[in-house]
């Protein structure tokens, strides 16, 4: 190989450097969401991005796709600027994003139809696609008349027909069951380990550590507030993976450790410039119910745990998916009742005393936390007591959380602060009126 191939073949797919996003706010100060983010892609690789929700995953996935031009830092594709459409990238959404109205063929053949292929190529990638994704059949099919693993498969098929070289996933499977989950995943894995797959490689974003560890050869671990790379992993596994075999499990158990180690960090809002209001009021909250703090509280109170659990252990005996007790860690963490710290859960000395509490002692308490560590339901609180009906439209919060958030992470948001506010009896909710109210709420709360 002489210099410049060399030079050439050690070229990355994809280069991200320095890369900063922040979304202009006009009521308030900017939100500033990814900040000297470093990414880089080589030829036949599968790489993760794991990180919460909101730590600015998809933001990332868009700059990537060319669909965003970042705020600074520039992207290079085999080693050129980006600037619009990456030609080469396909993506594919959690939410399948497929047109009701066009058949199973016809959606999958959009992504040519754009490129201007000619009319008898594209039925024949078409059929490819279908055929390898496995909904030979399906062609007439409407995406209503398909279960939702039929419909990704569909939006698989649609990004694969152009034979991109970088394929990029946005959380594509977590709209789906857990089985069905499971067969997509591995039949993916499966034809990629085949050669079958027309991408050289792959930028899969997941919130799912266990998913992550499952398929990827490379996981990037992001951080929140604002989004950066904090750790870089190698999965040194070969396929097909055992989620049961001792060094998969210690793999998920030491990215728990790395993401719960930042967690001990109390999420903030990180904005570019002063910021106008109460940044933590802008906190997103996960919609985690009462029932399931409550329980998780006892739990951890309770024999063998006596205050202190080890998280991948806890969410086993628990039956939970990894993902989904660590927002719910999080938020006793929010909430001080608990501690994540390298891995594990600790109850706080409030948290025990919740486990040991009668149902008015928890509602007190609860009521207590909220009010110290949960600005935004302390601030709907404090308006209803000084407004002279004692009422307050849910909307006003609602807009001011959306000049902070997406839509979806300000309604998700909005419901966990009226769901654990009706529950600490710190206001009563009119899902009707869309008001908040102190009626039959004592005032001494
Ligand atoms: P993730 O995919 O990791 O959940 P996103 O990239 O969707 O995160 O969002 C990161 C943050 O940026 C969130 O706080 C979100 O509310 C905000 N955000 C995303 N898109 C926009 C936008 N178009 N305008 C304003 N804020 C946005
Ligand atoms: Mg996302």
């Amino acid at each position: 190989m002489d210099a410049i191939t060399e030079t050439v073949a050690a070229t990355p797919l994809l280069e991200v450097r320095a890369c900063r996003q922040s979304y202009h706010k006009d009521s308030s100060a900017d939100l500033l969401v990814l900040d000297d983010v470093n990414v880089s892609i080589a030829n036949g690789e599968i790489v993760g991005l794991l990180g919460r929700s909101g730590s600015g995953k998809s933001t990332l996935l868009r700059i990537v796709a060319g669909l965003l031009t970042p705020t600074a830092g520039d992207v290079r594709w085999q080693g050129k600027p980006v600037s619009g459409p990456t030609q080469g990238v396909a993506m594919v959404f959690q939410s399948f994003a497929l047109f009701p109205w066009l058949t199973v063929q016809e959606n999958v053949e959009l992504g040519l139809e754009a490129l201007g292929t000619p009319r008898a190529e594209r039925d024949k990638r078409a059929e490819e696609a279908i055929d390898l994704i496995g909904l030979g059949g399906y062609e007439s099919a409407y995406p209503k008349e398909l279960s939702g693993g039929m419909r990704q498969r569909v939006g698989l098929a649609r990004a694969l027909v152009v034979h991109p070289d970088l394929l990029l996933m946005d959380e594509p499977f977590s709209a789906l069951d857990v089985l069905t989950a499971e067969t997509l995943r591995t039949d993916l894995i499966d034809l990629w380990m085949e050669g079958k797959l027309p991408i050289k490689s792959v930028l899969m974003v997941t919130h799912n550590i266990e998913e992550a560890v499952l398929m990827c050869d490379r996981i990037l671990v992001f951080s929140s507030n604002p989004g950066r790379v904090a750790s870089e992993l190698r999965v040194p596994f070969a396929h097909p993976r055992n989620r049961h075999d001792a060094a998969f499990r210690q793999l998920v158990d030491d990215i728990y450790a790395l993401m719960t180690r930042r967690a001990t960090v109390i999420p903030k809002a990180t904005t570019a410039a002063t910021p106008a209001v109460d940044v933590t009021f802008a906190t997103p909250l996960q919609p985690v119910s009462t029932n399931l703090l409550a329980g998780l509280i006892e739990t951890m109170a309770g024999h063998p745990y006596d205050g202190r659990a080890d998280l991948p252990a806890l969410a086993a005996a628990l039956q939970l998916e990894a993902d989904e007790l660590l927002p719910m860690g999080e938020a006793l963490q929010l909430l001080g009742f608990g501690v994540l710290e390298e891995g594990d859960l600790k109850l706080s000395e409030p948290g025990k005393e919740f486990a040991h509490a009668d149902t008015d002692g928890r509602k007190a308490l609860f009521a207590a936390a909220l009010r110290a560590h949960v600005p935004l339901v302390a601030a709907i609180r404090r308006t209803l007591d000084e407004r002279w009906n004692h009422r307050a439209s849910a909307v006003r919060f609602r807009d001011e959380l959306e000049d902070h958030m997406s839509p979806d992470y300000a309604e998700d948001t909005l419901r966990t602060a009226i769901a654990w506010g009706r529950y600490a009896e710190l206001y009563t909710y009119d899902e009707e009126a869309a008001q908040f109210s102190l009626e039959d709420i004592e005032a001494a709360a």
